[in-house]
């Protein structure tokens, strides 16, 4: 035992002994949302102590205290004992049972049969491993770093979900995240302020969700309190949502009500607050299309193009991609011929380069330009310069539009 302890601390440890023994530690569980569909799909379990005169004491209170000696791991067995029984009642009862994540202290990285204990009570109740999700905190991870990638690899092989919990409270190391082979990534609420407006604040949160995706993590934000977080979230694809603006952590039988029942109650069904980003973009593309039957990238340094053809347009004949100086003189061939040469000329890669150096935003000209009919309309054609931040290639985005 730690010589650390107060005398208060020693009188409150037991007590927490005691209400261990007469089970007085229960999960109180906090839904968990699809950030799009607002559809119900896992929990976590939270630990609450229902003293006899029926009050109930939050974690706050007796969790920092149970840390400092071995209590924590009992609570923790107790609470995963709780949350198998309410998921093998469930199952009996032929309810819908949708995955439960349980907190384990930093303190079970060194307990000698973590990973046998976890399977054996999962399996006295003979639930399906993927039921129950590992939840470690970070600063749990950063023990011994070595010891905690095996044993999360272990775990996952054994069927369980693992979540790294509390992402960017502390010191968060990138490389124990790439090389730990959790499947969710909890991103902790103090990265989220009231209302996400701060430019350096989405950054952050933006860049670590890309990341989390591209590492194939689930993602969670935790601690969700408002509608401004929920829509700024979802534009960064974040996939599930826990906290106080859909539901907070509550008694077994109101979870069990909340889980058949699927949905949130207060989802909002506009697809302006539930899109995810990709189809915002479709959905300008569809807006641009519209305005501009023909779009075109090109690659000047490389003198190559890329055709997004949306609607039929005379100059859409010749291939989909290829060398530009042989677009624009393919371009050129259907204008009229006293426009021939100005086309020529202001869309050879020369032009575009000088025009770009002079810090020129885009090149614009009307000719006029031989339609399918055999007659001559009015084209605008623009090159904006635009810039992809893993090259420094020349890029241009060509929009052009009829005007007759
Ligand atoms: P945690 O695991 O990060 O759990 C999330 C905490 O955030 C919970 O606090 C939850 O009630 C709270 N929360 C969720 N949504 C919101 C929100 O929208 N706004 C705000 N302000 N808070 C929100 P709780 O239940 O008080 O638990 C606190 C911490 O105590 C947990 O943080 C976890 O680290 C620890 N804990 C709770 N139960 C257990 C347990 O069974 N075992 C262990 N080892 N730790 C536990
Ligand atoms: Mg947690
Ligand atoms: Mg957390």
């Amino acid at each position: 035992m730690n010589d650390n302890i107060s005398e208060q601390e020693k009188n409150l440890m037991d007590r927490i002994e005691k209400a261990l023994e007469n089970d007085e530690f229960i999960p109180f569980y906090q839904p968990q949302y699809d950030a799009t569909t607002g559809k119900l799909v896992s929990a976590e379990a939270l630990a609450r102590w229902i003293t006899p005169d029926g009050g109930i004491v939050s974690p706050a209170e007796f969790i920092p205290c149970a840390e400092k000696t071995d209590l924590i791991t009992k609570i923790d067995w107790a609470i995963l004992n709780a949350v198998c029984r309410f998921q093998k009642k469930r199952i009996d009862e032929k309810h819908r049972c949708v995955p439960v994540a349980v907190n384990f202290s930093r303190k079970h990285t060194a307990e000698p049969f973590f990973r046998q204990k976890l399977n054996e009570t999962v399996d006295s109740y003979g639930i399906p491993h993927n039921l129950i999700e590992v939840e470690l905190t970070e600063s749990a991870m950063m023990n011994d770093s070595e010891a905690i990638v095996n044993l999360v690899s272990e775990i996952r092989n054994d069927g369980f979900n693992v979540a790294i919990d509390d992402f960017g409270s502390g010191l968060s190391s990138l490389s124990l995240v790439k090389d730990i082979s959790a499947n969710v990534l909890k991103i902790d609420r103090s990265l989220l302020s009231g209302n996400c407006e701060s430019e350096k604040e989405r950054i952050v949160l933006e860049s670590i969700f890309a990341f989390a995706h591209r590492l194939k993590l689930t993602t969670i934000a935790e601690g969700v309190e408002t509608r401004e977080q929920l829509g700024f979230l979802r534009t960064c694809d974040c996939r599930l949502i826990q906290g106080f603006l859909f539901a907070k952590p509550m008694p077994e039988q109101d979870f069990g009500k909340a889980c058949s029942q699927r949905f949130c109650d207060d989802y909002n069904e506009d697809i302006l607050i539930t899109q995810p980003h990709a189809s915002v973009t479709s959905l300008i593309m569809e807006a641009v299309f519209t305005k501009f039957p023909l779009v075109i990238m090109a690659n000047l340094t490389r003198n190559s193009y890329y055709m997004t053809a949306y609607e039929n347009f005379s100059a859409t004949s010749c291939p989909s991609t290829g060398v530009f100086d042989e677009l624009i003189q393919h371009g050129a061939s259907t204008m009229h011929p006293d426009d021939r040469e100005l086309f020529r000329t202001t869309f050879s890669v020369d032009n575009l380069m000088e025009a770009y150096k002079r810090g020129e935003k885009f090149v614009k000209i009307v000719t006029r330009q031989l339609g399918d009919d055999g007659v001559y309309r009015k084209v605008e054609t623009t090159d904006f310069f635009v810039q992809n931040p893993s090259v420094d290639d020349v890029l241009v985005v060509t929009l052009c539009q009829n005007l007759d």
